[in-house]
């Protein structure tokens, strides 16, 4: 489907044309974001862009997406169509000469859309019945393990799957800014398996967990996990060691103040997590907390008054 010998230069300049400047860009992937004409001018009827940068193309697979208003508006689908809708005659007829390949007759193809497996039970919905079975009492058994309460069961919609593909595992759903689902953590609660997480295919590096439970005028934490995220309240989870693009720019555009708090053996990342974020207008505004030896995030159970918090030189 890649094609690293195409030139895509042409495809990049018709999408400026048409939607201004761009927000993200990575060529290496194809990957390119700009406000989305949709929520901007059609919805909130501004003359400019919102400014969030929704609208996210892949123009090697000549598909694109917006993350806040596809499900509601349609706002995904082929290259083309986007162009067709959004641009002007001549415009359209330069993407057909670059991509004649791309036309309204094979114009299907677009993002998966993410969807809870339909296996999936919410803590908060399990009847009495299913109570009593092992395969509740298997999956709720971890829950209690790793320390996970009532209420976060009941604030993170946490739930699990007993069959299907994501069989034995618990999922932790994650909702955007206007509480779409856009990604779920499938984590394995046997001793035993081959794989601890199995998540749904998704861009992970556009998605801010739970972004719609984050205050940005609070103190904002940075935690490595899904897992973590539910005990400290207001945080982020980097889905990984490394932080993206996308959060950091999310970061430095809205937080006052942040928190970063990675898993003991990752100290040095966490250090240089912090220089990367302590800088222009973040600087002064960035803390580290170092958790000790055996200190686990789930111990500071959304309580960090106990906890040291410093900044680095
Ligand atoms: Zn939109």
């Amino acid at each position: 489907m890649v094609n690293q010998k195409v030139d895509y230069s042409g495809v990049v300049d018709i999408l400026e044309d048409i939607l201004g400047e761009p927000k993200l860009h990575n060529d290496y992937k194809g990957q390119i974001s700009f406000d989305c004409p949709v929520c901007s001018y059609d919805t909130k009827e501004l003359d400019h862009g919102d400014g969030k940068g929704n609208l996210e193309i892949n123009y090697h697979n000549s598909v694109f997406k917006c993350w806040s208003c596809s499900e509601t508006h349609g706002t995904h689908g082929s290259l083309y169509k986007l162009i067709k809708k959004h641009g002007n005659k001549k415009q359209l007829k330069k993407y057909e000469i670059l991509r004649p390949d791309e036309n309204e007759e094979n114009s299907k193809r677009t993002y998966k859309q993410v969807k809870l497996p339909k296996e999936f039970i919410a803590f908060k919905d399990v009847s009495a019945g299913l109570k009593l079975t092992p395969q509740y009492r298997q999956a709720y058994n971890y829950i209690k393990k790793r320390n996970i309460t009532e209420e976060m069961l009941l604030r993170y919609n946490i739930g699990f799957c007993y069959t299907g593909e994501y069989e034995n595992r618990i999922i932790i759903p994650s909702y955007d800014e206007n509480k779409y689902l856009n990604y779920f953590i499938a984590r394995s609660y046997l001793v035993k398996t081959k794989l601890k997480y199995k998540n749904p295919e998704a861009q992970k590096e556009i998605i801010i967990f739970n972004e719609y439970l984050i205050d940005w005028n609070e103190t904002v934490y940075i935690v490595e996990g899904a897992f973590d995220s539910i005990f400290i309240p207001n945080s982020i989870p980097m889905l990984g060691k490394f932080m993206s693009e996308h959060l950091f720019n999310k970061l430095y555009d809205n937080a006052k103040k942040i928190i970063i708090i990675l898993d003991p053996d990752a100290y040095g990342d966490q250090e240089r997590l912090y220089h990367k974020l302590n800088c222009g207008k973040l600087m002064g505004k960035v803390w580290s907390l170092k958790l000790e030896g055996d200190k686990d995030i789930a111990d500071i159970q959304g309580d960090i008054s106990g906890y040291k918090i410093k900044q680095i030189d």
